[in-house]
């Protein structure tokens, strides 16, 4: 079954009701009856659709193919052969394990052969992989992918890192602890000097 809407967002809370299925709400009502609460008092009333809500925009992800804002390509790049970076891009998603969030950054390069991309199409694949549940290792793989089957570049480059509210907020409770993960390809991976001068612009 998809519970998921595209037409929910900007909506208000009465209207959007009608878009969330009962049983997802009542099973909200369940979960907080079982951590102690009471679903029916008044600050808790309207929570359950709320929720709802919040999920379903953390996980707008599975209804697009993130590649997808990598088709329309430009092969005009003036000579242009160095590398591409967008650095530093923040994102949100959540762990698949605990549903809990994951916040970070992540660093995306590729070396054009000859076709680039809008600058801002990295980061909507990132965004488009990040809004599904995740574990940071699949996420870092799944944008190189991405880059790496439709521009065919002569490498691709992606550097994560996240906090994960699994490790900082529960368990073993380490907050400012960020993991990192990484995914060369290409001459990033074969080429000492290619990933030197890399990881030189992306500050490592
Ligand atoms: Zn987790």
């Amino acid at each position: 079954m998809n519970f998921f809407c595209n037409d929910i967002e900007g909506v208000d809370l009465d209207q959007s009701a009608e878009l969330v299925p009962d049983e997802v709400q009542e099973a909200v009502r369940t979960l907080l009856r079982w951590v102690g609460e009471d679903p029916d008092r008044e600050g808790l009333r309207d929570t359950p659709l709320r929720y709802a809500k919040a999920w379903q925009e953390y996980c707008q992800g599975y209804e697009e193919d993130p590649g997808m804002h990598l088709a329309r390509t430009f092969e005009e790049v003036a000579g242009y052969d160095e590398i591409v970076l967008l650095k530093d891009i923040p994102f949100h998603s959540h762990c698949e394990h605990h549903l809990a969030p994951i916040t970070g950054k992540a660093s995306i390069a590729y070396l054009p052969t000859n076709r680039v991309v809008g600058i801002s199409k990295l980061a909507r694949v990132l965004h488009g992989y990040a809004r599904r549940l995740q574990i940071q290792e699949r996420l870092t793989a799944e944008v190189a992918q991405a880059i790496w089957d439709h521009l065919q570049p002569s490498g691709v480059a992606v550097v994560i890192e996240a906090q994960h509210g699994c490790m900082t907020g529960r368990g073993v409770k380490t907050p400012g602890v960020g993991m990192v993960t990484s995914r060369l390809l290409g001459c990033f991976l074969e080429d000492k000097s290619s990933r030197a001068e890399l990881f030189s612009l992306m500050g490592y």
